[in-house]
C-alpha cells in the first residue's frame, strides 16, 4: 500500500494536516478554559447579554436604550451595542468586570 513516494507524500500530507487540526483544537480548548477560568477568578466574562426591548421581557432590559446590551451572566454591564458586547465578551480580562459576590441561590439551580 505504502510503495511510492506519492502515497507516502500524501500520508504525510494527511498527518500534518491532523496535526494542524489537533492544535487548533487544543487551542480552542485552551482558549475555551481561559474563557471559563475568567469566572473562577471572580470576574464576569458576560456570557450572556440581553438586548433592548420595548416592553421589557426581562428586569435588566428595563434600564436599556435603544440598541444596548445588559449582561445577564452576572454583571450588570450594560454594552453601548452588539459590537461592545461581544469585543468583551471575546476578552474579558481586557476590562474586567467584577462578579457581585457570590450569595448562595437555591431557587435557582444551574
Ligand atoms: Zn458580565
Amino acid at each position: 500500500m505504502y510503495k511510492d513516494e506519492n502515497s507516502g507524500d500524501e500520508l504525510e500530507a494527511i498527518r500534518a494536516g491532523r496535526l494542524d487540526a489537533d492544535l487548533e483544537m487544543a487551542q480552542m480548548n485552551a482558549e475555551a478554559d481561559a474563557w471559563h477560568a475568567v469566572r473562577d477568578l471572580g470576574y464576569c466574562n458576560h456570557g450572556s447579554a440581553v438586548g433592548y426591548r420595548n416592553p421589557p421581557l426581562y428586569e435588566a432590559q428595563k434600564l436599556l436604550k435603544p440598541g444596548q446590551y445588559a449582561c445577564t451572566a452576572g454583571c450588570g454591564t450594560v454594552f453601548a451595542d452588539d459590537d461592545d458586547w461581544y469585543a468583551q465578551l471575546d476578552d474579558p480580562m481586557a476590562n474586567p468586570v467584577p462578579l457581585p459576590a457570590r450569595t448562595p441561590a437555591p431557587a435557582t439551580p444551574h
